[in-house]
């Protein structure tokens, strides 16, 4: 099996990535019962590395679990994995899971929850090469499952609905998918959160959604440019009449959707705010108020 470059932290100790192994009986392998945040490092920054941890440690309170570490022990695990793997810009993700119950009681509560970092080159969902073609995606028939039922602001594994209408997307010629809710709006991608932008604002759904750090950062540096953004309910009849459609991810940044359901969003090209965020979003990657050096930040203790 070949692996990636990179290093991991699991059960207390620095391995490589190859070694970084789970037992099958740990919940989150069985029930999915895990929750994670993806920070990326770039230039040897991590970007936004606070609300990452803010993220994280709420889900992990939200599941009911404990982290045996504090957030300046989390971070420098994290700061720790990027040096040893020698990565400048990397993808690096935490993790907690429900763990291993010792009697294999069917009690979550009974169960040792297991703290797992790991870090690997940066990924894309679509490369810089990519960006001027865009994404071409699909409006699934497959529902987001309802927050009801699994709260999508704790970042999960629970994928199966955003598996199937992958799939789906793929049948019909197109890269990925979104899929909306059993309301007639729209939620979330694999991995991404949507925004439409129509006559000059924008908009990305409020509720039944990750809030995605990324969207964060899209929001910020919208208001920052006097553009009106606002998180509400965006329904499916406004999101094909967009004139401009864009994702956002850890994977990739700001990436323009250049066609939905195989017909062009505005003229086929990437748009004029699109282009103005990702230009901020990338220059945004130095700012002292958003960034921490990998090397600045301690190592563990
Ligand atoms: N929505 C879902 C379901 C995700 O899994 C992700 C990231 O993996 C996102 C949205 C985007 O979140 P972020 O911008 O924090 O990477």
């Amino acid at each position: 099996m070949q692996y990636p470059p990179g290093c991991a932290f699991l059960d207390g100790a620095f391995c490589a990535i190859e070694d970084a192994k789970i037992s099958v009986l740990d919940w989150g392998f069985l029930r999915s019962d895990a929750t994670y945040d993806v920070v990326h490092v770039w230039k040897g920054r991590f970007f936004r590395l606070d609300r990452h941890l803010d993220r994280f440690f709420a889900s992990v309170d939200k599941l009911r679990m404990a982290c045996p570490y504090d957030r300046d022990e989390v971070a420098a695990i994290l700061a720790e994995c990027v040096r040893r793997a020698d990565l400048e810009d990397a993808y690096v993700e935490m993790i907690m899971t429900r763990g291993v119950s010792p009697t294999f009681s069917r009690d979550p509560r009974d169960a040792i929850n297991r703290f797992i970092a790991f870090v690997i080159p940066f990924g894309w969902i679509l490369r810089p090469e990519e960006r001027d073609a865009g994404l071409s995606v699909a409006i699934a028939e497959t529902q987001r499952i309802s927050p009801l039922s699994v709260d999508p602001t704790v970042k999960n594994y629970h994928w199966l609905d955003l598996v199937r209408g992958m799939f789906e997307a793929y049948e019909r010629g197109a890269r990925t998918v979104v899929l909306p809710d059993g309301a007639g709006n729209i939620t979330e991608g694999p991995g991404f959160n949507l925004f439409v932008v129509k006559d000059g604002r924008v908009a990305t759904p409020d509720s039944g959604v990750l809030h995605g750090i990324t969207r964060l950062s899209a929001l910020d540096l919208l208001a920052e440019a006097g553009i009106e953004a606002v998180a509400r309910p965006v329904s499916l009849a406004e999101t094909r009449a967009a004139d401009e459609l864009f994702a956002t991810s850890t994977a990739g940044g700001i990436m323009p959707v250049t066609s939905l359901d195989g017909a062009k969003v505005g003229d086929g090209r990437p748009g004029p705010i699109t282009s103005k965020l990702i230009e901020a979003y990338w220059a945004a990657h130095t700012r002292p108020d958003w960034t921490v050096a990998v090397k600045d930040i301690p190592a563990p203790r």
